[in-house]
């Protein structure tokens, strides 16, 4: 097939340029080798907001209730269900990208697009077809993945990015979070809403370190007051997969090195105690598995 535009990538850079295109009078096709909806759609903005209103309500209604004029005996939570209701919002939106191509007579490829000569798209398909399609223009919006860090190399059960955080189950016991950007303090207030004892580590001074100082400052103490741990100027500096989980080295990055913690006879799928001296804070953390 001959195109106007081939646009790589359906997530909200690609889904955007290939519908304004057609509705120029464009002939376009969006391959997309996941679905619709990209990143932002299926494993990043939408999921996690679904999943943070969760811990919102949750959150109030354990500690808030009665201010509201609420009486609850007994409150519980279905983590099952919490984590199905996150993908089924996704899948509303991303269906919703699916019929925005359709309308707008988008075609839509479903398979990982590779570039091999000038004016020429290969997409190994899904259904285990491949097929080329020439195009006038090609738009590369294929997006990020998750980066693990060195000596840490994501295994999908213990040492886990963003997509597999929003879709853990059971729910763990106790988390480190190594990065207090936007997504790491998301995943701290979601675990810690539901009770897992969240550890969130920060190699900068502040949590949301590109945040206004005095933002991030207000936050932090939101945040511990609703019992994050959090470690700020601190660096990760080993991870290890144990029997029981993850064991991870700090290091302060304003004093000398020291090993504050090493709980070796923790039972399994129990969190340890986290010992820390304040600006000092090279430790090792043994982290639970989930039950
Ligand atoms: C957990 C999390 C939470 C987030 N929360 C927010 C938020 O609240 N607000 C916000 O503004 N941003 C948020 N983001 C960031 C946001 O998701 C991204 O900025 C956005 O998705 C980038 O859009 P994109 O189209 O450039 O790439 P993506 O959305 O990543 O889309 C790229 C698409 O390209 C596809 N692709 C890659 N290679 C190929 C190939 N060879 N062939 C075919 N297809 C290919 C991928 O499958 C993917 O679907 C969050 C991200 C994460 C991970």
């Amino acid at each position: 097939m001959k195109y106007d535009l081939i646009v790589i990538g359906g997530g909200p850079a690609g889904y955007v340029g290939a519908i304004r295109a057609a509705q120029l009078g464009k002939k376009v096709a969006c391959v997309e080798k996941e679905r619709a909806g990209g990143t932002c759609l299926n494993w990043g903005c939408i999921p996690t907001k679904s999943l943070l209103r969760n811990a919102e309500l949750f959150h109030l209604m354990k500690h808030r209730a009665g201010d509201f004029g609420f009486k609850i005996d007994g409150l519980s939570y279905d983590w099952e269900k919490v984590i199905k209701r996150s993908r089924e919002v996704s899948d509303k939106n991303a269906a919703g990208i699916e019929f925005l191509f359709k309308k707008n007579k988008v075609d839509y490829v479903l398979g990982g697009a590779l570039l091999e000569k000038a004016g020429e798209v290969v997409v190994k398909r899904n259904d285990g077809k491949t097929e080329t399609h020439e195009a006038a223009n090609i738009l590369i919006a294929t997006g990020v993945i998750p980066r693990p860090l060195t000596g840490l190399p994501f295994n999908g059960k213990t040492v886990i990015g963003s997509r597999e955080a929003m879709i853990l189950e059971p729910q763990p016991k106790s988390m480190v979070i190594i990065g207090a950007g936007a997504i790491g303090v998301e995943f701290a207030y979601f675990y810690n809403a539901f009770s897992t004892e969240v550890t969130l580590i920060e190699m900068m001074p502040n949590v949301l370190p590109i945040e206004d100082t005095e933002v991030s400052q207000a936050l932090e103490k939101a945040l511990t007051k609703q019992g994050i741990k959090i470690l700020t100027n601190t660096k990760t500096t080993k991870a290890e997969t144990t029997k029981r989980g993850v064991r991870v080295t700090l290091a302060g990055l304003d004093d000398g090195p020291a090993v504050l913690c090493d709980q070796g006879d923790t039972a399994a799928g129990e969190e340890c105690a986290l010992g820390y001296r304040r600006r000092h804070l090279d430790g090792i953390l043994q982290r639970g598995l989930p039950a």
